[in-house]
């Protein structure tokens, strides 16, 4: 395919130029190189409702701060059952006393998630993308969470490293919204891969990609990479 569009996207809004062919296989390349520095052998599979919960808690919260309350709160709530008859503001509480920000809505959504999910679903969580958006605070990205990590499903949930370093690789346009993003590495990467496409740009966001001052010199990505050969600038990303 060497036209401008794809299905509902465009090439127009990138820097340089390259067809959907050349962009396909370039966005396979560069997935088998970060697959192959970040490894996962462990399977993504974990525990949907507990992933849902994790994610909740994370949203504008320092990786580490959100895995030990995460872990305090089931060595102290358990199980869906208990987090649900649990009062709100208790809940509030418990991540105010943790330092957790936005702790009035998470705490909120939190125990009203884990009602609805026993009500309306039987106790287990939804894997469908809509069903999850439903949930309260499970905006788009979370819900991509919880289907990669909860239910190891084939899903890209888009982040900040994400999105910052697929417009970097000019996977996805330098000035598009998240979710246009997710449709672009969709499209450009085959979808029995597309589960590693969040833990390994995480990981070299946090290593080598990083916000400000990104180490192109040491990326074993720079030879695919436009922003390395100057074709994206730090100015145009959004
Ligand atoms: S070459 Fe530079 S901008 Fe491109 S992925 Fe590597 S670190 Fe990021």
């Amino acid at each position: 395919m060497t036209g401008t569009k794809s299905g509902s996207l465009s090439l127009e809004g990138f820097t340089f130029d390259e067809t959907w062919e050349e962009k396909r296989k370039r966005a396979g390349r560069i997935v088998e190189v970060l697959m192959k520095t970040y490894p996962r052998e462990r399977l993504l599979i974990g525990d949907p409702y507990r992933t849902l919960v994790h994610c909740i808690i994370s949203q504008r919260m320092r990786d580490e701060v959100t895995y030990r309350v995460w872990g305090e709160l089931f060595e102290r709530y358990r199980d869906i059952e208990t987090i649900a008859n649990t009062p709100v503001e208790e809940m509030q509480r418990f991540l105010r006393e943790r330092g957790v920000g936005l702790w009035k809505t998470k705490g909120e959504w939190i125990v009203k998630a884990s009602r609805i999910i026993l009500e309306e679903y039987g106790g287990k969580v939804p894997d469908d993308i809509h069903e999850l958006m439903k949930l309260p605070g499970i905006g788009r990205k979370c819900a991509n969470i919880v289907l990669a990590y909860g239910f190891g499903k084939q899903a890209i949930p888009v982040d900040t490293h994400v999105n910052r370093i697929s417009k970097r690789l000019g996977l996805a346009p330098p000035r598009v919204p998240p979710e246009k993003v997710e449709e672009y590495l969709r499209e450009l990467i085959p979808r029995e891969k597309w589960i590693y496409v969040n833990h390994a740009m995480v990981d070299h966001g946090k290593n080598i990609c990083n916000p400000i001052r990104p180490k192109c010199g040491e990326c074993p990505l720079k030879e695919l990479c436009p922003y390395a050969k100057g074709l994206v600038g730090n100015g145009d990303i959004r």
